[in-house]
């Protein structure tokens, strides 16, 4: 971390590194602290300082600091840690008041998405420390408002109450006011390992059971009775034989069991229940 800063003719093989906190403003950067040969007073002084960051140069004049690039132009780890924490608090006190659906963009009611809170397109969201990323590290030295985006928090009845009309994630499938789960029709030899734990259904989207085993077999004789191959689809309530070129239908495109359990592990992170 640190800036050197090109001088006229300054021999920089004897030169002398001279440490500083600094803060940047709308008019460029302003020393907090004195300049020093001892880094660890520096970096004392930039912790002491909200938003500050580390420079070093190898001339003495001081007044010609120019304007730094990144890496430093980020706030500092303890200010984002702090927003981070606030920000936990406020999920963790929505999954003890029992919210179980997120309500992305809830500044823009166009176009708001309700979700599941295990949806896995909120990992990066829920995880706070994730959503600061780098962008936002920089653009909140400028505008301290700045905020990685954050969606609101609802119980189930609350948003089946308050959201009617607001778009459903299709990928997590929440399920509100009156949706169901799309149904997805595919070859049964087109089945694999990706399709277990997802809900196997009648073509009108009736249950028949979360897939346990996929097991596709040729055989002579079975070429015979099934043609190319045939597919056994075991679910937790039987089993289904089919021929590889039937279609069969699934439930949604994540599996519940998978979305429960990104909602318990940011539950677990939290310390909620
Ligand atoms: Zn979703």
């Amino acid at each position: 971390m640190g800036i050197t800063v090109s001088d006229s003719g300054f021999n920089t093989q004897s030169a002398i590194t001279e440490w500083a906190a600094a803060v940047r403003t709308s008019d460029g950067w302003v020393l907090v602290s004195e300049p020093t040969t001892d880094r660890d007073a520096a970096e004392d002084a930039v912790r002491a300082t909200e938003n500050a960051v580390l420079i070093s140069h190898e001339v003495t004049d001081w007044q010609t600091v120019p304007e730094l690039l990144p890496p430093t132009l980020r706030a500092s780890g303890a200010t984002i840690s702090r927003l981070v924490d606030e920000e936990e608090q406020a999920i963790r006190k929505a999954l003890e008041r029992g919210a179980n659906i997120a309500v992305s963009k809830p500044d823009k009611p166009a176009e708001r998405v309700l979700h599941r809170i295990g949806c896995p397109s909120l990992v990066n969201v829920l995880n706070r420390e994730k959503a600061w990323t780098s962008w936002f590290r920089e653009k909140v030295l400028t505008n301290p408002d700045t905020r990685p985006p954050m969606p609101d928090f609802r119980t189930r009845d609350d948003a089946e109450a308050s959201l009617a009309g607001t778009r459903q994630c299709s990928t997590c499938e929440p399920e509100l006011h009156g949706a169901t789960r799309s149904i997805r029709s595919v070859r049964a030899d087109g089945l694999g390992e990706r399709h277990l734990g997802l809900t196997l259904s009648t073509d009108r989207g009736t249950p028949l059971g979360v897939i346990a085993d996929i097991r596709t077999h040729t055989s002579a004789n079975e070429q015979q009775r099934w043609g190319a191959g045939h597919v056994t689809i075991t679910t937790d309530r039987g089993t289904h034989d089919h021929a590889g070129s039937d279609r069969v239908h699934l439930l949604g495109t994540v599996s519940p069991a998978n979305i429960e359990g990104r909602e318990q592990a940011l539950r677990s992170r939290l310390g909620v229940e």
